[in-house]
């Protein structure tokens, strides 16, 4: 077995699951212990750090050949999200390896990425391999709450780990997508959605259940997210998303209308419901909690709104959600803002180089995640987020439903030329 399957697969067995919402709770220590110990193997002196009990994360920094020029940042979290084993064809935390795949929870978010990058740290410490940059490898918890027992409080508390960083490498990019026949584009995050997790609350005049009411919480709270259901964001065109449609017509000879985007996303199959989401903000209701017994009107009825706003529109969102909700409805949330970056630089023609060399021909294509990652956390030092976890995917794997899905799984020929692509990547970064 290869070093990266044999850690990845290590790293599937520790069960990291993050159950909450707010980071009270989860256990990343032994993960993060496996992981300090198998740099500390190689030579490494890590820097282990709690940020709560059993909130391990591990940083670690390899001095490259030109200090002038700034640090690159490689970062993966150590958390998952909870598995029903119940759902599963394979135990979720037992490491299997069964039909070429790696299966588990978090094999490919994102424990595929830490091992890829633990493998490439330990083998440039190894073979005293001096990269062309430092390189800082951060392992961290909490990704999946938020960060703020992970990237969210190291930037916070231990800013000097990160110091001189300036451009980072993570989830959820670097993968293939088949656009036709053997033409593959791997997919780099440019751009990532806000995040706004909202608190709704309605208050009304309780009483007993058999008399009128007017003035009923759960009917008003109801009405008011079944109008924010219907409504439909303004459409507006990222530049890493118009850059996207453009790259895959150039790949499939279709033409692409850059006022008709939604007809080019209709044609990305699996790749559709996530570059779709992209197009405009999104708001779901997730939670809902009135009541308490079934002749009661109560006093209050309380939901949660996931509401994810593209890069520019926070403030409009914020106005456009209070507006469809109606005065009836106190808001309260939490926010994380959007991160963007161009697609150019150095560190994009590496990262171009390092695929051709090993998928000669693929077509790299910046793209906007519509989810949240670690970097707006890292965006806060100033530093420029790409998503670049290098993975080649059989075309016929929905990719995308992996994650957070059932039956996550990695391709273990996928997993070792991600390897290669890496370490192709920060010797020339
Ligand atoms: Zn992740």
């Amino acid at each position: 077995m290869s070093e990266v399957v044999d850690l990845a697969r290590a790293l599937v067995r520790y069960d990291t699951t993050n159950t909450s919402d707010d980071g009270a709770t989860g256990n990343e220590r032994p993960a993060a212990e496996f992981v300090a110990e198998r740099l500390a193997d190689a030579g490494f002196q890590p820097v282990y750090l709690e940020s709560a009990p059993k909130r391990g994360n591990v940083v670690v920094r390899l001095p490259g050949a030109d200090p002038s020029r700034g640090a690159l940042l490689v970062h993966g979290h150590l958390d998952v999200v909870p598995a029903d084993a119940s759902e599963w064809s394979v135990p979720p935390f037992a490491g299997e390896i069964r039909d070429g795949y790696l299966w588990g929870r978090g094999a490919i978010d994102m424990k595929h990425m830490v091992a890829m990058a633990l493998a490439v740290a330990r083998r440039f410490k190894r073979d005293n391999i001096v990269p062309p940059r430092d390189l800082v490898f951060a392992f961290v918890a909490d990704e999946e709450a938020g960060g703020r027992q992970g990237a969210g409080w190291l930037v916070e508390q231990h800013r000097g780990l990160f110091d001189g960083v300036t451009e980072a490498i993570s989830e959820v990019g670097g993968f293939s997508y088949t656009v036709r026949d053997d033409v593959r584009a791997y997919l780099v995050e440019t751009a990532e959605k806000g995040v706004m997790w909202l608190r709704l609350k309605v208050r009304g005049t309780p009483g007993h259940g058999s008399m009128l009411h007017t003035d009923n919480p759960v009917a008003k709270l109801t009405k008011a997210l079944a109008r924010l259901e219907s409504h439909e964001f303004p459409q507006v065109l990222h530049p890493a998303v118009r850059d996207f449609l453009a790259g895959v017509s150039d790949l499939t000879g279709v033409a692409f209308d850059p006022d008709d985007p939604q007809a080019a996303v209709a044609r990305l199959g699996s790749l559709s419901r996530m570059i779709g989401a992209t197009l405009r903000d999104t708001a779901n209701t997730t939670m809902l909690k009135a009541g308490y017994k079934a002749n009661v009107v109560p006093s209050v009825a309380e939901a949660t709104v996931d509401g994810r706003m593209l890069p520019g529109r926070e403030r409009a969102f914020e106005r456009e959600l209070a507006e469809v909700l109606g005065p009836d409805v106190e808001m309260d949330w939490d926010m994380l803002p959007p991160v963007e970056t161009t697609f150019d630089g150095r560190l994009v023609d590496a990262m171009a180089a390092a695929i051709d060399a090993e998928d000669p021909g693929a077509r790299l294509l910046p793209y906007m995640l519509s989810a949240g990652t670690d970097a707006k956390s890292f965006q806060r030092l100033g530093i420029r987020h790409f998503g670049f976890a290098p993975l080649r995917l059989p075309p016929d794997l929905n990719f995308t439903a992996l994650f957070h899905g059932i039956d996550e799984r990695v391709p273990l020929d996928g997993l070792e030329f991600g390897e290669r692509v890496l370490d192709r990547l920060l010797r020339t970064c």
